[in-house]
């Protein structure tokens, strides 16, 4: 049994549609396939988000749903021309988008918008995406049910934005229902991205969260693999952007870099992925690697539009490469602050404090570094100030004075071996310095496979610093 996950990137037309039809039904053995939203889709909905929290945001709001609106119908009536065949899902699309309108006005009468209703409309892109994708397998002869996951017991912590799978109860619970519609002959279309707490309130897994939903029914369902459709040939991790001297104002906020340009990374550990995702290679959601490996299940990254290729396997064992580093990832959405006091380091419970009032506020800390006199939060660019002013109310005493630090980037290094293996931290650096950049602070031996470290973003500092540890390693 497989679960197949096709992102929003495969999903963009109706030749792509048709393209991911071809290939679930070249899939001979039982699949549960998860769809997220169609390209783009999430985006508009969070954007717009920000618009209407305004009163006399009508207009604009029937405005975005009937656009919205028409080209998911179109869509639909062209992957499925007859009528009579589109017409449940047809009145089940008409009905989400009635659903989705009225939330908009809600979020517009009451000018602002709650984590709980920002994950209820946030979802409405992947209910769209399993409605139409049913009708449409249903004319490749696929026989299939689509299912909204906050209907089926894939439930959460409840964390808003950012839930965890409860995995025993979710388990039982998928299995119950998937199971009998497997033995049938019935493939389960799912909408990934979400599923619900424990009073049924939609709960997301943050952004790129499908291929978390995909992992936790592989995990549920014991599968023998779970396949992640794109349109890149599978870990690439490979920076396009540097190797073609983009200026780095135009890079993209995150990303990867492996190699040469071309570079296909074939295996990657589970680790190895995972650090990776973590770090900045928005090729996998961060946390999608878990529950797949907690049996040992292979994730295979392939692409969509070109299916003859391979792909990347992760999988549990790891190997280490001649050079070592196996790939360079970036991040430029960072930022730290900087808690300085005397002995903040070493007093008891001070670094509890510090956490549990950043926590309170809903900001997730990426890392910390700490000292005897500093401790170093490392959060994304956007929740720098929540967290500062969060600290600066709480009025802990440790605490002398706080400092944001926003001009830096994050490189995180990769690969099997990378920690034990004597000199290679000298030489990282050492290339580091000769593109005449400045270390800020460096995070080793978390991992036994990553680490990274965090530069002053000046000019094209993290272009030189990155092209300049790939030719030490990738000669
Ligand atoms: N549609 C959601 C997003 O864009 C989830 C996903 O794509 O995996 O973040
Ligand atoms: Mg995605």
């Amino acid at each position: 049994m497989k679960v197949l996950k096709f992102g929003g990137s495969s999903l963009k037309d109706v030749a792509s549609i048709k393209t991911v039809a071809r290939i679930i039904s070249s899939t001979k053995e039982l699949r549960v396939v998860v769809f997220s939203a169609f390209a783009g889709v999430t985006d508009r909905l969070s954007n717009f988000l920000v618009e209407c929290q305004r009163q006399g945001a009508e207009d604009r709001i029937r405005k975005f749903i009937s656009q919205l609106k028409n080209e998911h119908l179109s869509l639909l009536e062209k992957s499925v021309p007859a009528k009579g065949e589109r017409q449940t899902v047809y009145n089940l699309l008409t009905n989400s988008f009635n659903r989705l309108e009225r939330f908009l006005y809600g979020v517009s009468y009451v000018e602002e918008i709650s984590p709980r209703s920002r994950d209820l409309i946030l979802s409405f892109g992947e209910r769209f995406a399993v409605a139409i994708m049913s009708a449409a397998l249903g004319r490749f002869g696929i026989r299939n049910r689509p299912f909204e996951a906050d209907t089926i017991g894939m439930i959460t912590d409840g964390d808003f934005g950012n839930a965890t799978v409860i995995l025993p109860v979710a388990t039982k619970n998928l299995r119950r229902l998937f199971l009998p519609l497997l033995k049938s002959d019935v493939t389960p279309l799912v909408t990934g991205f979400f599923g619900c707490d424990s009073e049924s309130r939609t709960t997301t897994f943050g952004r790129g969260g499908s291929d978390y939903s995909a992992s936790v029914i592989a995990y549920a369902l014991d599968a023998r693999q779970l396949e992640i459709w794109k349109d890149v040939d599978g870990f690439l991790s490979v920076s396009p952007e540097i190797v073609q001297d983009r200026s780095q104002s135009r890079l993209s906020r995150r990303g990867t870099y492996a190699g040469k340009a071309s570079r296909l990374l074939d295996v990657l550990s589970y680790d190895e992925a995972a650090e990776l995702a973590y770090f900045g290679a928005e090729i996998l959601h961060p946390r999608m690697v878990e529950p797949a490996m907690l049996k040992d299940i292979p994730i295979i990254i392939r692409n969509t539009f070109n299916p003859a290729k391979k792909g990347t396997a992760i999988i549990k064992k790891g190997y280490e490469t001649k050079g070592v580093v196996k790939s360079i990832a970036y991040d430029q959405n960072i930022a730290v602050l900087k808690i300085h006091g005397a002995g903040v380091g070493y007093k008891l419970g001070a670094l509890h404090d510090i956490v549990s009032h950043i926590s309170k506020s809903g900001i997730n800390i990426k890392s910390v570094i700490t000292s005897q006199t500093c401790i170093n939060l490392l959060l994304a660019k956007e929740d720098l100030d929540l967290a500062y002013q969060a600290l600066h109310k709480a009025h802990i005493r440790v605490i002398e004075h706080l400092e944001k630090v926003k001009d830096i980037a994050l490189i995180g290094i990769v690969g099997e071996g990378l920690v034990k293996t004597k000199g290679l931290a000298a030489r990282v650096f050492g290339a580091v310095a000769t593109a005449a950049v400045n270390v800020e602070m460096i995070s080793a031996g978390a991992s036994s496979v990553a680490y990274y470290f965090i530069i002053k973003e000046k000019g094209d500092a993290l272009t030189r610093a990155i092209k300049a540890i790939h030719s030490e390693f990738f000669k």
